[in-house]
């Protein structure tokens, strides 16, 4: 019973007019969507002005990154405050772009994972292995840390919305998608680390999206597989037209 979510991550793709105009596209073109959440995460830039085209409508509005600290002297820094100020809901954490360029750690994954909570947007925590560790046979134990580490001093009251999207790095922009036997062995070493950390009804209840070459002509399968919960889309969410079809999965 969790409801699916297919979330768009337009990375920095898209200027304001550009953004504008595939928003508005999608939300025409997903408004008889039914039983699945959207959301869009569109460059800082652009944010405010595709919150305005999403207002009223369920597709939800995410920052692709953020700070810990709520203001300050960070040129260059966005916070959890200035996201939900700009219409934000969501904010994707941890991408492996950002580990991989920008010097990300678990340790800031897990100061932004809090920051996120306490301004009450819910954190879409990115996790997955890059094709050197899968190949050494320590996916797992690469998962495992991402997830204890991240996640860090959470506790689970009943309330607090996390995603955990699990993009395993060899799969993200190479149209090598993992099989959905590979994702679905993931997601269900996820969940079950999130039931031993955190207790069964957030493990339950959390969505695990895939990530990595999502494409119209493979989304219903891996949605078929019982832990995976939707997708985070990246090339396939930049055309309107595309990116609903995959909102379609059923
Ligand atoms: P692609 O869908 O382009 O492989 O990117 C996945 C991703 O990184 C989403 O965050």
């Amino acid at each position: 019973n969790r409801t699916p979510l297919i979330a768009g991550n337009w990375k920095m793709h898209k200027t304001g007019a550009q953004a504008v105009e595939a928003a508005s596209r999608i939300k025409t073109l997903v408004t008889s969507a039914t039983g699945v959440e959207v959301m869009i995460a569109p460059t800082f830039t652009a944010l405010y002005q595709v919150g305005q085209v999403l207002k009223g409508s369920p597709i939800a509005l995410a920052g692709q990154n953020l700070h810990w600290e709520s203001q300050g002297a960070f040129t260059g820094e966005i916070s959890a405050q200035m996201l939900a100020d700009a219409g934000c809901s969501q904010v994707i954490v941890g991408h492996s772009e950002r580990r991989q360029f920008f010097g990300e750690t678990d340790e800031t994954v897990n100061m932004k994972i809090k920051a996120a909570l306490s301004a009450n947007l819910t954190p879409v925590l990115c996790i997955g292995e890059s094709e050197t560790e899968r190949e050494a046979g320590n996916t797992f134990s690469v998962l495992d840390k991402q997830v204890r580490d991240g996640l860090n001093g959470f506790a689970f009251d009943g309330q607090a919305d996390i995603v955990v999207a699990y993009e395993p790095v060899w799969a993200i922009g190479t149209g090598k998608t993992a099989t959905r036997e590979q994702a679905q062995e993931a997601h269900r070493f996820i969940r079950n680390l999130l039931d031993s950390l955190f207790g069964k009804p957030f493990a339950s209840a959390v969505r695990i999206l895939y990530g990595g070459s999502v494409k119209p002509d493979n989304v219903k399968a891996l949605m078929e597989m019982p832990d995976v919960d939707g997708a985070l889309v990246g090339g396939a969410s930049l055309d309107p037209e595309t990116f609903s079809k995959l909102v379609f999965f059923n």
